[in-house]
């Protein structure tokens, strides 16, 4: 089973949802969280603990074999990501930083061996084994990287080779197709917004996606007393989906992040929220809603 965490703008607390999820439904699952927003991932900080088990993901690069190339430019023409420019006399030169690893110059190359197979180490994945009870898959974007989607779908790869029951995804801020592909095959799509009007404008399009891919969506307003929730209930509604949870400012959330310790773990009226959260997706993962 797998559930998806996500949020059509940044910085509404999403990470805060999934981790102190993760904490609570790990007491009634084996659960492995996936913190799939390669490009900035922070559920390892929000948990206080050190990343792990790292390992490369590699991506394949053209690599040109000038005793061979007869100076076509089909490589150049075909490269769809302008990775590839070439010299006066057709010589062709690789920008790694453009280059997605399609292969399509591989493929339209005439000449066999002209361009050999490289690789380039675009991130990393990691293990982590969380002292809450259950694993923390993560991935993170090498530096100067663009091209997130190839490290998505390895950091889901290699959560999914894990034993579990229940996995939790973190995916990253926005609508566009690594958050698409963070979601696909979950049962249950949580958007976390704020009830700003660039959070309900987004809100709107995390709603939208949901729609598109069949989803069962909930919705949590988080720093609830920021805003007008009510334009976020009515939005929510109107493509069938609920707010389930709505989450007040508070310096107890800002303590915990800075301390890096769940504030579900603590005795505080805002760990009830997300227990009562949890109890709920519990439910619903029995078939109770
Ligand atoms: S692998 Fe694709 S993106 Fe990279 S250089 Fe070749 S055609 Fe361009
Ligand atoms: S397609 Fe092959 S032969 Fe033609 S320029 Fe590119 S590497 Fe050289």
């Amino acid at each position: 089973m797998q559930i998806a965490v996500s949020g059509g703008k940044g910085g509404t607390g999403k990470s805060t949802v999934a981790i102190n999820l993760a904490v609570e439904l790990a007491r009634r699952f084996k659960l492995v969280l996936a913190d799939l927003d390669v490009e900035a991932p922070n559920d390892h900080l929000l948990l206080g603990v050190e990343l792990a088990n790292e390992e490369p993901v590699n991506q394949f690069m053209p690599k040109f074999d000038y005793s061979k190339c007869i100076k076509c430019r089909k490589c150049a023409e075909v490269c769809e990501e302008h990775a590839i420019i070439t010299l006066k006399d057709g010589t062709p030169f690789l920008m790694p930083n453009l280059c997605s690893g399609c292969r399509a110059c591989e493929i339209v190359c005439p000449v066999p061996g002209a361009i050999q197979e490289a690789f380039k180490v675009i991130g990393h994945t990691y293990v982590t084994e969380t002292p809450y009870g259950f694993t923390l898959v993560t991935g993170k974007l090498r530096e100067g990287e663009e091209r997130s989607m190839p490290l998505v779908v390895e950091t889901k790869k290699r959560a999914r080779k894990l034993n579990y029951e229940l996995l939790l995804v973190d995916t990253a801020a926005g609508t566009g197709n690594t958050v698409s592909k963070a979601i696909e095959g979950s049962k249950l799509l949580i958007a976390v917004t704020e009830p700003t009007p660039l959070g309900i404008h987004d809100t709107e399009l995390i709603l939208q996606l949901g729609k598109l891919m069949g989803l069962k969506t909930w919705v949590v307003v988080n720093r609830s007393d920021l805003g007008d929730v009510g334009k976020v209930r009515e939005i929510a509604e109107s493509y069938g989906a609920e707010v389930v949870a709505e989450i007040p400012y508070s310096e107890n959330i800002v303590r915990s992040y800075v301390s890096g310790r769940p504030i579900v773990l603590e005795d505080v009226p805002e760990a009830k929220i997300f227990r009562e959260l949890a109890e709920r997706i519990v439910g619903f993962l029995g078939g109770g809603e």
